[in-house]
């Protein structure tokens, strides 16, 4: 049987859009609590009842979460332009090599706005 976990991360950072057309208000500098919704799935472990623990999936994300807390996205490699959709797939690569269930990673910009990525 194969089920999917998530946990609910948050960060509040600045950024702007650069390549966005001249006078667009996402090419200012702006900040915004992101969301970050990290899901893995798996099997059940028919023992345990898990398909893993809450707190090893927090072990491996919430050090990265801290990593973007209060900063300036646009000055991190990789987030020069730090959309929701370079943002999640930015998150999905640091940790995919040390979450091996990944399955899906949300960046939530608003409360009605965000951005879903599954891998490739
Ligand atoms: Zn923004």
């Amino acid at each position: 049987m194969k089920q999917t976990l998530y946990k609910d991360f948050s960060f509040d950072s600045a950024h702007r859009l650069p390549h966005v057309p001249a006078g667009h208000k996402c090419g200012n500098l702006h900040g915004h609590t992101f969301g970050v919704r990290v899901e893995v799935t798996g099997e059940v472990d028919p023992y345990t009842g898990w398909v893993m623990d809450f707190a090893d999936m927090k072990a491996v994300v919430k050090p990265l979460i801290d990593q973007l807390d209060h900063c300036y996205l646009n000055d991190i490699a990789g987030l020069e332009n730090p959309t929701s959709e370079v943002l999640a797939k930015w998150i999905w690569d640091q940790l995919a090599p040390k979450l091996p269930l990944l399955s899906a990673v949300w960046v939530r910009e608003t409360c009605t706005s965000g951005c879903l990525y599954q891998g490739d």
